[in-house]
């Protein structure tokens, strides 16, 4: 076995891993460990036949202008900004994302009675919340919830909703104030509100080698690339000998760091390479994200949207994502492609990938989005087993003690499925650089 010795060792080349990695290079004798051939983890660009994807839909949103100043820096005039315009698509019509706020594009009376509840629930005293169904209830009210909120959430999650907790995963739904709510039911084109305004994307000339996120990921990675040991699976993290063992093509290593070890897999699979071994481990769930990645030809449907949200339970996806308006070179001349994001239960058996082909033809077809059934060239799926994590009521505790007891072993919990928390590309890099400041210091 290969021996090595370092300063730290960082497990895992997504956007975390990188991050800290440039960080800590430059004072710091440093390795990461990655077991794909590739780096850049969730925030990778695919490329199939002359048509270019995201590995998952991937928009930078911003809110630190810091953050903000250093990743456009990067990307320079490549970087363009792009409004996420959505629709949501339910039993009872199409409205705008967030729904909550564009209530007008329902019928008058399911309008009204979204908008009667919500303020009743405003003034009425807050029971305690055990759950995330009570909690939608509460915030939103009956018909809200019946009408977008329980179907699209039930698809979502593949569970009760009663079974999930309340905190720490709600990073996408929000309450506004009635106001704000109530103008939403005025028909005004221009008005756009969304929890995310600020958002980038890269856009490159023509004929550029690359496109998509992956550009971001590559700019990144330039100053760590001798650093980064592709190909190469943790298989053991022993914090007694304070040492990393990987499996690659050509056998297996060991890694010894002398400050500390930073991980950024998911939790579940630290916690399950761990030695020494603990009794009681937590059990963390997760729902899995596949991405099917289509490809065609024909009349392009026409939309400026850049998703829509799907709550009907009889179609596949919960998401379609139009990657012509996020980049118009994303596709070969006269082709055109979009994305379907359909979420599975990790714990489940794994999905038939020809059943799910034939049924998202025949979703996008009935859907109008697809012409015929010859417009459809090719699909390729991309499946990411950690996508959503899944927060029961004990989840957040669970994870907090988890963390604490592997920082008292120099391993450090970093990402957003290291730390299992809802992180965003700019939150996960802002983790990464505070990170190295605390090492450093
Ligand atoms: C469906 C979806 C849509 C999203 N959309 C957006 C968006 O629009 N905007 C936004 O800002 N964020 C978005 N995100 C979040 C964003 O993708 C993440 O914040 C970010 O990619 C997390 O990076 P990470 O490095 O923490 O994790 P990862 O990207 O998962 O990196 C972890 C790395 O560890 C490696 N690894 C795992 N196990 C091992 C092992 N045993 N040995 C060695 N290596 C291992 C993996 O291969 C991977 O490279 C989205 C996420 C999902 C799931």
């Amino acid at each position: 076995m290969k021996q090595y010795l370092c300063d730290y060792v960082i497990l895992g080349a997504g956007l975390s891993g990188i991050s800290l990695a440039t960080q800590l290079q430059q004072t710091n004798d440093i390795v990461v460990l990655e077991k794909s051939k590739t780096p850049g983890g969730l925030v990778k660009s695919i490329h199939v036949d002359g048509f270019w994807f995201d590995a998952v839909l991937h928009l930078l949103h911003f809110h630190n202008p810091q953050v903000e100043k250093s990743l456009k820096g990067l990307l320079g005039k490549t970087f363009k900004p792009l409004i996420p315009k959505a629709d949501v698509r339910t039993a009872f019509g199409t409205t705008k994302f967030p729904f909550q706020l564009n209530l007008g594009g329902l019928p008058k009376e399911a309008a009204i009675e979204c908008i009667a509840q919500y303020i009743e629930k405003a003034y009425t005293q807050p029971p305690k919340i055990k759950n995330f169904e009570e909690w939608l209830l509460h915030s939103f009210g009956e018909k809200m919830c019946e009408v977008f909120f329980f179907p699209y959430n039930n698809k979502m999650w593949k569970r009760p909703l009663s079974s999930l907790g309340t905190r720490d995963f709600i990073w996408n739904i929000q309450n506004y104030n009635i106001p704000k709510v109530l103008s939403g039911l005025l028909p005004d084109e221009t008005k756009v509100e969304s929890y995310n305004s600020n958002s980038w994307y890269p856009v490159p000339k023509k004929g550029s080698k690359k496109r998509c996120m992956g550009l971001l990921i590559d700019k990144l990675v330039k100053p760590v690339k001798q650093q980064i040991k592709l190909g190469e699976e943790v298989v053991e993290v022993d914090t007694k000998r304070r040492q990393v063992i990987t499996e690659s093509s050509v056998g297996r290593s060991v890694y010894q760091y002398k400050k500390a070890c930073i991980s950024t897999i998911p939790l579940p699979v630290l916690q399950n390479i761990s030695l020494p071994k603990t009794a009681n481990k937590v059990q963390l769930k997760t729902n899995g994200v596949l991405y099917a990645m289509i490809m065609l030809k024909g009349q392009k449907y026409d939309t400026a949207n850049l998703w829509d949200y799907f709550s009907d339970e009889s179609i596949v996806f919960s998401r379609i994502i139009y990657m012509q308006n996020f980049d118009p070179h994303t596709a070969p001349e006269n082709r055109w492609s979009i994305m379907a994001e359909i979420t599975y239960k990790s714990e489940a058996k794994k999905l038939n990938l020809k059943k799910m082909e034939q049924k998202i033809k025949q979703n996008l077809l009935a859907l109008k989005i697809v012409n015929k059934e010859k417009d459809f060239i090719k699909i390729h799926f991309e499946d990411h087993e950690y996508a959503y994590a899944v927060f029961e009521k004990n989840t957040s505790k669970a994870v907090r003690k988890i963390s604490e007891k592997y920082l008292k072993k120099d391993v450090h919990l970093l990402g957003r499925y290291g730390k299992w928390q809802y992180l965003s590309m700019a939150q996960v890099y802002e983790e990464a650089i505070k990170k190295a400041e605390e090492l450093n210091s």
